[in-house]
């Protein structure tokens, strides 16, 4: 493989979650391997690879007006093999592949393949097509497999974040909230073998990094049967924190559910590398759109679990996730989200105005029915309760000295240059998920450093450097 496409220049660029950025280091990865030679500028790209995510129309409408710009592109230089991965590729299959600009579409379980499909498509001069026919069935052993080594082979190489890795310990989604796309583009619930994982997080480790955040859409509910055990994510992470050289574990994004819920927190207070930091959607208050919604609780029991989870670990930092707009949602309804939020008193949260994404429950079933002018007012007014929240937690930071880990140099300018010693401004987080801002010289990238917080806004904490680790 290596000398038919050795030196092409490959641009790759990716939209949505986590997930995606995942696959996105996998496959650049594996193209890199292969010997392609990545690139930034479409201007000098021989190969342009577009990681999709249909979580939401914006999302799918960004891409098409990317396709849009290169078929442009692509009328004065027709040998420009433009490839679409990800969610889309598998939501539109052969559709996508009708647009005059694509030449691939390859499904999220198809990225094993992908050098093979690009070398196709340039040396027969045709168009590829690689997506699950039947998604919601187990995909076949060698696909599972190829997938499974895909990822045990090109895990290691994410270098995004200095000092950090993402490790997928979970693909798919079995949930079928009604408003989401993912189990229709991802497929059934697997589990990674718990040997797979740890493995990983151990070469991760002799790489030289310090954190990894285990992924899955539904992370905490993790099951690996094997022949005498059921191994959860309290195994995982119990096994990960035993590895030498792994300081820090987080893990996303988590459904809410009492299943391992116990075992899971327990870590937190038993284990200094399980970090207290809990990314938890409720999605709404109400009880009547939390049922439209399937999400299988209600508000209520919801909030008792965030007491449980805090009366496990008092110094729990908890996050959430809304939607507003969700067909049917009165006034009464988001009232009752707005409560949820106050006693919640998360330390952010996410709010999504309520899109239809083709193909779900909600879409096929409920009307559309709340404007989009009532959207945008109930998410401008639900991130301004939360902001309130956020800014008084913040606070309780003020003076206090915290451990963190540095990410590299913070892309916002934030502080008074003259303050900042001729140092850069440099981003980091606590072991709390807390985004926190200081001057330090650029080489505390990837190490952890302590610092003293001076100022605090509702999102970022200021600090001033007190001391750098290794
Ligand atoms: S848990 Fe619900 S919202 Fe999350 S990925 Fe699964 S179906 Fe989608």
């Amino acid at each position: 493989m290596k000398s038919e496409i050795c030196n092409l220049k490959l641009v790759i660029k990716s939209f949505g979650c986590q997930m995606n950025k995942l696959d996105t280091a996998l496959v650049a990865s594996s193209l890199a391997r292969a010997g392609f030679d990545l690139i930034d500028g479409l201007k000098e790209a021989d190969v342009v690879l577009i990681n999709t995510c249909s979580v939401r129309d914006h999302a799918e409408q960004r891409v098409i007006s990317h396709l849009g710009h290169l078929k442009h592109i692509k009328e004065s230089r027709p040998d420009l093999i433009v490839g679409v991965i990800g969610c889309m590729a598998q939501r539109l299959g052969d559709k996508l592949l009708e647009h005059e600009a694509v030449n691939i579409v390859c499904g999220p379980a198809q990225i094993p393949q992908i050098a093979n499909l690009i070398k196709e498509a340039i040396e027969k001069n045709k168009k590829e097509l690689a997506i699950t026919e039947q998604i919601r069935k187990p995909a076949p052993q060698p696909d599972s497999d190829a997938l499974e080594e895909f990822e045990s082979a090109y895990g290691i190489d994410d270098k995004a974040i200095p000092g950090q890795a993402f490790v997928r310990v979970m693909r798919g989604c079995d949930k079928f909230c009604t408003y989401c796309i993912v189990p229709y583009v991802r497929g059934p619930e697997v589990s990674r073998p718990p040997e797979a994982i740890i493995d990983q997080i151990k070469r991760l480790a002799d790489a030289g990094i310090k954190q990894v955040t285990l992924l899955g859409q539904a992370v905490n509910c993790y099951e690996y049967k094997a022949a005498e055990k059921t191994y959860s994510l309290a195994d995982i992470l119990a096994n990960a924190a035993d590895i030498e050289g792994i300081e820090w574990i987080k893990f996303v994004t988590n459904y809410p559910t009492e299943k391992y819920f116990d075992q899971i927190l327990q870590l937190m207070p038993d284990s200094p590398k399980v970090c207290p930091y809990l990314h938890m959607p409720a999605q709404s208050g109400s009880d009547k759109i939390l049922r439209a919604m399937n999400r299988r609780y209600t508000a209520q029991w919801y909030l008792d679990l965030l007491d449980k989870a805090r009366s496990i670990v008092p110094d729990i930092a908890i996050a959430g996730d809304f939607i507003v707009g969700f067909p049917g949602e009165t006034d009464d309804d988001f009232q009752a989200t707005v409560e949820l939020i106050k006693k919640a008193r998360y330390k952010n949260c996410f709010v999504f105005k309520y899109s239809p994404r083709p193909g779900t429950t909600a879409d096929k079933r409920l009307q559309d029915t709340v404007p989009p002018d009532v959207k945008q007012a109930r998410n401008i007014e639900l991130l301004a309760v939360q902001e309130k929240i956020s800014e008084e937690l913040s606070r309780e930071f003020l003076g206090k000295t915290v451990k963190v880990l540095v990410e590299g140099p913070s892309k916002k300018p934030h502080l008074n240059a003259a303050e900042s010693n001729n140092n850069p401004q440099l981003v980091a987080r606590t072991a709390t998920d807390h985004i926190v801002v200081f001057n330090a010289p650029e080489s505390l990238a990837g190490r952890f450093a302590t610092v003293r917080i001076t100022k605090t806004t509702p999102l970022t904490l200021f600090a001033k450097l007190t001391e750098s680790q290794e």
